[in-house]
């Protein structure tokens, strides 16, 4: 080996090891590359410009350091960013102030209800009751935030307004229905139309204060993040807590409740709004991490479950009251009925374990139906970015035309009924079918069209191929697996 080979070799080895010790930010955790420049910190650590930028900011704001230094022309306080190469580096919410202050949102930007319905309409098959219902809450709940904001900067006659004005209340929504059927996907299709943050978490994961798990104030922390750290838009974003079910108190529990009635106990003055001081770019509280105070008297909170058994307890109380007195009817005259969860009061959640205070912040419901085949034909093949369209989309880019029979659409929604878990089944199963597919098509530049057969979804046959330029299909090019 050369000595011009070796020298190749230990240039390679420096940079492996510049690579390897390259820093990480103690706050944010976002290594140099991502971030610029670090300040050193006493033993060893290193902090970003960003965080120390905010870090001094919240100092500024506490301690009011603004006002002392006005009063001292010759003094200004360290901007650290001006020591990492000045305006290109400055914070983001220092780029946000720049921009005129705007309110956040105008009438323009929140649609009507039956707007907002009918874009859901694209998205979502299906639970025209919830859609409806999400409509008028997200409407109603960003009204009363408009409103209270002209208000508060002065555009409308506080006290005529204050004098007349009968205060809304906060609306936060509870969603009831089967997994995979949508209650996720309607929110997160909301958040994105409204263009408002949006925290999506697990309430099985969520504890008191002080237990292993995210403890409750954590969620605002998500959403603060999902702002960009942006305390103003956090507060009219939207937090949705899913699994809410998996919190109902025990029955017969004889030690201490820690993952249940504790929790709903614990997001009660969350929901329905107080002043959370809340870690940035971190989910738990230490010393070393910059706190921002939230209120989430504006945050919109959704919690969702799927409260198996609940159809029982409606079921029971159904059936208790029609066979009571004259218009007495046959007892198990619910059996049959679906969506009975349509049925639903706040005594049966009551019944299910969820707590009064709990059920008392929730006040919309908004039960889901159980999606049937028919509509998981539609799921398959309607919302604007449609399972298949995506397959579609990504077989045109090879120049090859895919389509579905019906047949196949419905045995493929056949599968995932069996499967138990709503539209969620969905994609797994077109993973599985479509893996040879999409590894066999991109080899041979001759096919031009592939259509999916019922056969082929339930594995006695294959797909059609089509041959550019030929007419009749070509069989046994992709085989059953
Ligand atoms: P969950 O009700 O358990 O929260 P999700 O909303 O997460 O279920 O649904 C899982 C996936 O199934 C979604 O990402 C979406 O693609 C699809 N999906 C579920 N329900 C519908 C629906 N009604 N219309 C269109 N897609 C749906």
């Amino acid at each position: 080996m050369s000595e011009n080979d070796d020298s190749k070799i230990i240039d390679a080895d420096d940079k492996n090891d510049q690579k390897e010790e390259e820093h990480v930010c103690f706050l944010c955790h976002k290594p140099e590359s991502e971030t610029g420049p670090m300040v050193r910190l006493p033993n060893g650590m290193y902090v970003c410009s960003d965080c120390m930028q905010n870090s001094v900011n919240e100092m500024q704001k506490n301690m009011d350091l603004g006002s002392l230094f006005d009063k001292m022309p010759n003094v200004q306080f360290l901007n650290f960013n001006d020591l990492f190469g000045g305006a290109e580096t400055r914070t983001r919410e220092e780029k946000k102030k720049d921009k005129k202050a705007e309110p956040s949102f105008s009438m323009k930007t929140i649609p009507a209800p039956h707007i907002l319905k009918r874009k859901l309409d694209q998205y979502v098959v299906g639970q025209d009751h919830a859609k409806k219902v999400l409509s008028v809450a997200v409407y109603n709940h960003y009204k009363r935030i408009i409103e209270e904001e002209k208000i508060e900067r002065g555009e409308e006659d506080k006290k005529d307004r204050t004098d007349s004005m009968v205060e809304i209340e906060k609306s936060n929504v509870l969603m009831i229905g089967p997994t995979g059927c949508g209650k996720t996907y309607l929110v997160q299709t909301l958040a994105r139309m409204l263009d408002v943050p949006l925290a999506i978490t697990d309430a099985t994961s969520l504890t008191e204060a002080g237990y292993i798990g995210d403890d409750i104030e954590s969620v605002v922390s998500k959403l603060l993040a999902a702002a960009g750290n942006d305390v103003e838009k956090a507060e009219h974003g939207i937090i949705f807590i899913d699994e809410i079910d998996k919190i109902a108190k025990k029955k017969n529990m004889n030690q201490r409740d820690v993952s249940g009635e504790a929790v709903q106990q614990g997001m009660l003055k969350l929901l329905e709004g107080s002043e959370i001081e809340v870690p940035v770019g971190a989910t738990s509280k230490n010393a070393m991490v910059p706190m921002k105070m939230v209120n989430t008297r504006n945050i919109l909170f959704i919690v969702g479950g799927a409260f198996p058994g609940l159809e029982d307890i409606i079921k029971e109380r159904l059936n208790k009251h029609s066979s009571i007195g004259f218009h007495a009817d046959l007892r198990d005259k619910y059996d049959e009925e679906k969506n009975l969860i349509r049925n639903v009061t706040t005594e049966d959640l009551r019944k299910f374990g969820m707590i009064p205070e709990f059920l008392g912040r929730l006040p919309i419901i908004c039960p889901l139906e159980n999606l049937t085949e028919e509509m998981l034909v539609r799921i398959l093949k309607e919302p604007k970015n449609a399972i298949i369209r995506q397959y579609e989309e990504l077989l045109a880019m090879d120049e090859v035309k895919l389509t579905f029979e019906d047949g196949a659409l419905e045995a493929i929604a056949g599968k995932a009924m069996e499967r138990d878990i709503g539209a969620r089944a969905l994609r797994s199963i077109m993973e599985e079918l479509m893996l040879d597919i999409m590894y066999e098509v991109p080899k041979d530049d001759n096919i031009g069209q592939v259509v999916i057969t019922e056969e082929y979804v339930n594995r006695c046959g294959g797909p059609k191929i089509y041959l550019r330029g030929q007419t009749g299909p070509e069989t046994g090019r992709i085989a059953q697996m």
